[in-house]
């Protein structure tokens, strides 16, 4: 675990420095955030100025236009119905930059690590948030030992309410909880039950916003296959990359950079309050 980097700025740069462990961020360059709000680019304005960017690898590009992740090639003007704009953070965070991307990969990552990434940024955003702020609530809840169906919720006075309706429990569940003095409650947070997905929206991000700055030279690296693979398989256990907490709720600077670790250098990305080092890891 990293912990207190410290964070030095030259002219839109950003270097940090840590203390523990032999892995160094050698620069990060600042960008504009990600949740600055720019103007929605269509997905045929992206895809133009994409399909531009990969005439330049040579012919056989000519009007072509490639998923990041993916990697299935599009034509520009007959394929438009199977390409879409995807948020780079997502919108549930308040995420405002787009990203070309295939239809097909939009929808996969918008039920898994897009949804549950969102949920966490959600929380994150908001200054008291705790797990109870979650949009998808929790459908269980333990009280006195006796498991019913219920919502727990915090006001706006900061009281918890814990809402248990007789309707959504069967006949006499709700009169059988055990009375006492003390009230027991216990329940599992759904976010607990998706880390892994939270852990790749922020792979997904960094990748993206990779993207986002150098286009296809950073789609062609052989070497992010495997990131592709964890990212398409929303499966945080294969060797891509991997996140780490930077121990503070939002970082000074979001940016891509780079960091070196046992003499090998890895491109990184800090994603609000994470970085993500890319590629796969010794
Ligand atoms: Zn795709």
């Amino acid at each position: 675990m990293l912990r207190n980097p410290v964070w030095c700025y030259t002219s839109g740069w950003c270097s940090a420095m840590f203390a523990e462990g032999d892995l160094a961020v050698i620069s990060i360059k600042k960008l504009t955030s990600m949740k600055v709000k720019s103007s929605k680019k269509s997905r045929s304005d992206l895809a133009n100025s994409l399909s531009a960017h990969l005439k330049s690898f040579g012919e056989k590009y000519e009007d072509i236009v490639i998923c990041p992740t993916c990697l299935g090639e599009f034509s520009v003007k007959a394929d438009q119905e199977k390409f879409s704009a995807g948020h780079i953070l997502p919108e549930v965070a308040g995420g405002q930059e787009w990203t070309f991307i295939c239809r097909s990969c939009n929808s996969r990552f918008g039920e898994k690590q897009d949804k549950w990434f969102g949920e966490y940024l959600h929380i994150l955003n908001i200054p008291t948030g705790t797990f109870l702020d979650a949009k998808t609530k929790n459908k269980y809840i333990s009280i006195n030992g006796e498991v019913v169906r219920g919502d727990i919720s915090v006001r706006d006075d900061g009281s918890v309410e814990v809402f248990v309706p007789i309707d959504r429990n069967p006949p006499g569940k709700v009169k059988s909880i055990p009375k006492g003095p003390k009230l027991e409650l216990s329940f599992k947070p759904v976010l607990i039950d998706h880390e892994n997905e939270i852990e790749i929206g922020y792979i997904t991000a960094a990748y993206l916003i990779w993207f986002h700055e150098i286009g296809y030279n950073w789609v062609f690296q052989s070497s992010l296959d495997v990131v592709r693979k964890q990212i398409l398989e929303c499966d945080r256990s294969l060797n891509g990359a991997k996140v780490i907490d930077l121990d503070f709720d939002k970082s000074p600077v979001e940016g891509v950079g780079a960091v070196l670790q046992s003499d090998t250098l890895y491109p990184c990305c800090v994603v609000v309050d994470k970085l993500v080092v890319i590629g796969k890891q010794e």
